[in-house]
C-alpha cells in the first residue's frame, strides 16, 4: 500500500534526509517547510519536513506530531537551502538550524506565540459619563482599534474604564496574536526628499529596469562614502515595492548601521509598507514574530545581517548588499556560507537583480565587472561637494620616535584642536601592548592554549589572549631566568590613547574598540559622543572606519599600517587598500579639505600609494598580476582543509594521510600541504590544513564529490572542517 512519506532534516552531522511515515491523523496538518517531532535513535528530537511523497513506509518511524499551524521554512527557502547545503558541503540539518532565528530549529519551544486583548468600538453615539470614559473612547476611535498594552501605558487605571465600557456595550474585545515588536515605541524619523544628481539617475535608471523586466542582472555600485549609495538603494527598494515585489536588504552589522535602518523606516513606514529588522539584538520571541510575519507575506522589506539571506520571503524583486567587501559576509565556523555570494544565488533563484554597493569594492567583485559578469555603476563625487581629503604617507624609515606619532601628525593634531575640530586615529591593535618581554633574556609570554602572545591590558594589570580569552595576571618576574625587568613590547589603542593624553592634555581622548563596546549600548553612545563633538580625538581599531559620518573631522592619522601590510594572507594588499581608503574617507566630510597621515615602514607600497590617491582601478591593475600568477582567487578557486584535535601528534598523521589520498585522486587541482596553521595551536586544539587550488571550479567539485561518496577514516578524536571559498585561513 502506498503512503504518506515525509523527507525530514534533521540536526546532526549527516547529509542525507530522512524519511518517516507520516500517520493518518497528521495527513491534513503536514506540510512541506512545517517543524515536526520525531524520535530520532534513541532520543526524540525536532526536524522539517522538506520533502512530501507517497511510497512504501514499511520499516519507517511514524512522525511523533506537529506543533504549529504553520510552515517556518517556504518552498523558496527549501531550493536556497539545499543549494547550499550541496555547495558548502555542509549537513542539510545543520543548515536548516543555521538558516533559523536561534530557538525555532532547537529541541526546545522557546519560542510561544504571545496574545493579547484588542478593543474596538461597538457603539460610536453612545452617551458616556465619566470624562476618563470618554477620553478612552476617543482615543479608540481615532485609532480604529487598541490594544491592552497600549491603553495601560496612556491610561491610569486603564483596565477597569474598559471592563466598563464593554460591559455597557460601548465596545467589543477580542483576543488577537501580538508582535513583538522592537521599534513599536520609537518614533518615526523625519524623511528628506531629494532630487537625484546625474550619476544616481543612471544608476537608478539600469536597476529599475532590471526589476520591470524580471530577471537576473548583478551591479556593483561603487561610490565613496557620502556620494549617495543609500539614496540610490531607497530609489530601486521604492520601485520594487510599488511593483507589488519585496526588497532584502544585507548590511554587514546592524548595529553599526542604525542611520540605514532609520532611513529605510523614515521613507517606508510612513507609506505603509512594513519593514522588519533581523539582527542579533533581537529576543527569540521577537525573531519569531518577525519570521512568521515574513511568511505570512505581511512584510515587504527585510533588513538584517548575513543570516537575513535566509528571511522567507517569496516574492523578492530585489537584492542589495551594502559595503558588500566586508569580511563578516562570511560565516567564519560551523556552515562557512558566504551572504554576499548566496545573494547573487538568490537573486538568479526570482530572477531579480541584486546590488552590490561599496566605497571600496572587494577585489573579486571588481574582477567580475571587468570579466562583464557584474555591472559595474559608479558614483564618482561625493553629494555635498566636499574634497576629497589630501592623503600623506608619512615615511618612519629612519625616524627615531618617542612613542607612536610622528612629529607632523603631532603638529597636525595640535592645528585641528586649535580649529576646534575633530581627530581620528586608527590603530587595528587593541590592548596595551602585543606582547610583554622580560628585558633580562628575551623570553616572552604565550597562550597555553593558542601558538600566539598574550596581549598586555594595562587598565586592569592582566595579559589576555585575543583568540581564546584566557587571561592571567601580569608576572612579576621571568620564568625562565627570574629576572624582573618584564616590559611591554609595541603598542594598542590602550597604549595609544595614553600618548595622546600626555601630549595633549587638555584635549577629551575616547576610545573605541572590542573593549570599550563590549557593553551593550556602548558603541552607539560614543557615536553619539562623536557627533555631539564631545570628543576631540577618537583612538581606535577598524571599528571607526566603517560607515560612520563624522561631520568634524578634520584630521584622520593611520597608525601601525605595517602590521597590516604584513599580515600573512594573500588578501592582505586588498584588506589593507580597503581599510585606509575606508578611514581615510572620514577626513573632511563636511568642510571640505581634510587630512590623512598614513605613518609606514613601507611608504610605497602600492596598496598605501592607491590608498592615498583614490585610486580603486590603479590598485587593481597592480594586484591582478599577482592573483593571476598564483591562481588565487578570482582567478582561481580554493578549498580549505581544516584538522584539529587535541593530540599534537594524531592531527598532523591524519592530515599527511588525508593529503596522499587526494594527490591520488585530484585531476586539475592542486593539493597544498599539509602544513600547520598559521595559528597551528588554537584553544587547546593543534591544527593543520590541506589548501585545495584549481582554475577550474568543475574539477574541484569533483575532487569534493568523491571525498563525499567515498569513506575516508578519520579517527573520532580528529575534526575536518571544509571551508569552501575561505576568506580567514588563520
Ligand atoms: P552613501 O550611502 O554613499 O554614504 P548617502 O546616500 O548617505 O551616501 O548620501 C550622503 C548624504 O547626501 C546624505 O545626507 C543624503 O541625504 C544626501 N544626499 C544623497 N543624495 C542626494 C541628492 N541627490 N541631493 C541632495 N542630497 C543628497
Ligand atoms: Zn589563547
Amino acid at each position: 500500500m502506498s503512503e504518506l512519506i515525509a523527507d525530514i532534516a534533521v540536526n546532526v552531522p549527516l547529509k542525507q534526509l530522512f524519511s518517516y511515515r507520516v500517520p493518518e491523523s497528521l495527513h491534513d496538518r503536514a506540510k512541506i517547510g512545517m517543524r515536526v517531532d520525531i524520535s530520532f535513535g534513541r532520543r526524540t528530537t525536532v526536524g522539517f519536513i522538506l520533502n512530501l511523497r507517497r511510497g512504501e513506509a514499511a520499516g519507517l518511524k511514524d512522525i511523533g506530531g506537529i506543533p504549529e499551524n504553520e510552515p517556518l521554512l517556504t518552498s523558496e527557502l527549501i531550493i536556497l537551502l539545499r543549494w547550499a547545503a550541496d555547495y558548502y558541503c555542509h549537513p542539510i540539518g545543520q543548515v536548516v538550524r543555521s538558516a533559523l532565528p536561534a530557538g525555532l530549529g532547537s529541541d526546545k519551544n522557546v519560542t510561544t506565540i504571545k496574545t493579547e486583548l484588542v478593543y474596538t468600538p461597538l457603539n460610536l453615539d453612545m452617551q458616556l459619563r465619566g470624562k476618563k470614559q470618554q477620553e478612552v473612547m476617543q482615543f479608540i476611535i481615532e485609532n480604529g482599534t487598541a490594544t491592552q498594552s497600549q491603553l495601560g501605558k496612556r491610561f491610569v487605571a486603564a483596565h477597569a474604564v474598559l471592563k466598563r465600557l464593554v460591559e455597557i456595550g460601548a465596545l467589543k474585545s477580542a483576543i488577537q496574536e501580538r508582535l513583538r515588536d522592537p521599534f513599536w515605541s520609537e518614533e518615526l524619523p523625519q524623511d528628506k526628499s531629494l532630487i537625484l544628481n546625474s550619476d544616481q539617475g543612471i544608476a537608478v535608471d539600469a536597476i529599475d529596469e532590471a526589476i520591470a523586466k524580471n530577471i537576473f542582472s548583478g551591479f556593483l555600485l561603487h561610490g565613496v562614502t557620502g556620494s549617495g549609495k543609500t539614496e540610490v538603494y531607497l530609489r530601486i527598494v521604492e520601485r520594487c515595492l510599488n511593483l507589488n515585489k519585496q526588497a532584502l536588504i544585507l548590511v554587514p552589522e546592524i548595529s553599526l548601521t542604525p542611520q540605514l535602518v532609520s532611513r529605510f523606516r523614515a521613507r517606508f513606514e510612513s507609506k505603509g509598507w512594513r519593514i522588519a529588522v533581523l539582527h542579533s539584538g533581537l529576543s527569540a520571541g521577537e525573531r519569531y514574530d518577525a519570521w512568521r510575519e515574513i511568511i505570512r507575506n505581511k512584510i515587504q522589506i527585510v533588513i538584517g545581517a548575513r543570516s537575513a539571506v535566509f528571511a522567507p520571503l517569496q516574492n523578492l524583486g530585489l537584492v542589495v548588499v551594502d559595503e558588500e567587501h566586508e569580511s563578516s559576509y562570511k560565516q567564519g565556523e560551523g556552515f562557512r556560507y558566504n551572504g554576499r555570494d548566496l545573494a547573487l544565488v538568490l537573486g538568479r533563484q526570482f530572477g531579480c537583480p541584486v546590488v552590490l554597493g561599496s566605497a571600496t569594492p572587494s577585489f573579486a567583485s571588481y574582477y567580475r565587472c571587468e570579466q562583464g559578469i557584474l555591472q559595474r555603476l559608479a558614483l564618482a563625487r561625493r553629494v555635498h561637494e566636499g574634497a576629497l581629503p589630501v592623503v600623506e604617507v608619512v615615511d618612519l624609515r629612519g625616524q627615531v620616535l618617542d612613542g607612536e606619532i610622528t612629529n607632523v601628525l603631532v603638529e597636525a593634531i595640535q592645528q585641528a584642536l586649535e580649529n576646534r575640530e575633530q581627530v581620528l586615529l586608527l590603530l587595528n591593535r587593541r590592548g596595551f601592548s602585543p606582547f610583554l618581554l622580560c628585558a633580562d633574556c628575551g623570553e616572552s609570554f604565550h597562550c597555553p592554549n593558542c601558538e600566539i602572545t598574550l596581549t598586555y591590558h594595562q587598565h586592569n594589570r592582566q595579559l589576555r589572549c585575543h583568540y581564546c580569552d584566557y587571561s592571567d595576571v601580569v608576572p612579576e618576574h621571568c620564568e625562565k631566568c627570574q629576572g624582573t625587568n618584564i616590559e611591554p613590547q609595541g603598542a594598542g589603542t590602550e597604549k595609544l590613547e595614553l600618548e595622546l593624553s600626555e601630549l595633549f592634555p587638555t584635549a577629551t581622548i575616547a576610545r573605541m574598540d572590542r573593549d570599550t563596546t563590549s557593553r551593550k549600548g556602548a558603541h552607539q553612545k560614543i557615536i553619539a559622543a562623536m557627533m555631539a563633538r564631545k570628543i576631540d580625538v577618537l583612538v581606535g581599531t577598524q571599528m571607526i572606519a566603517k560607515g560612520h559620518d563624522f561631520p568634524g573631522v578634520s584630521v584622520v592619522g593611520v597608525l601601525g599600517a605595517d602590521t597590516v601590510l604584513n599580515f600573512p594572507d594573500f588578501r592582505s594588499g586588498e584588506r589593507s587598500f580597503s581599510l585606509f581608503t575606508q578611514v581615510a574617507g572620514r577626513a573632511g566630510r563636511a568642510s571640505g579639505g581634510g587630512k590623512v597621515y598614513i605613518q609606514s615602514y613601507n611608504p610605497d607600497h602600492y596598496a598605501l600609494t592607491c590608498a592615498a590617491q583614490q585610486d580603486y582601478h590603479d590598485f587593481y591593475q597592480q594586484e591582478l598580476p599577482f592573483r593571476q600568477e598564483l591562481g588565487y582567487p578570482p582567478c582561481g578557486y580554493l578549498v580549505n582543509l581544516v584538522f584539529s584535535g587535541n593530540n599534537s601528534q594524531q592531527v598532523p598523521g591524519v592530515a599527511r594521510q588525508f593529503g596522499n589520498y587526494l594527490i591520488s585522486i585530484a585531476a586539475g587541482v592542486d593539493v597544498l600541504g599539509p602544513s600547520p596553521c598559521p595559528l597551528s595551536r588554537l584553544r587547546g586544539k593543534t591544527r593543520y590544513q590541506i589548501l585545495l587550488k584549481s582554475s577550474d571550479r568543475v574539477q574541484l567539485r569533483k575532487l569534493l564529490n568523491q571525498l563525499d561518496s567515498e569513506i575516508i577514516r578519520i579517527p573520532k578524536q580528529v575534526s575536518l572542517a571544509i571551508d569552501i571559498d575561505p576568506l580567514d585561513m588563520l
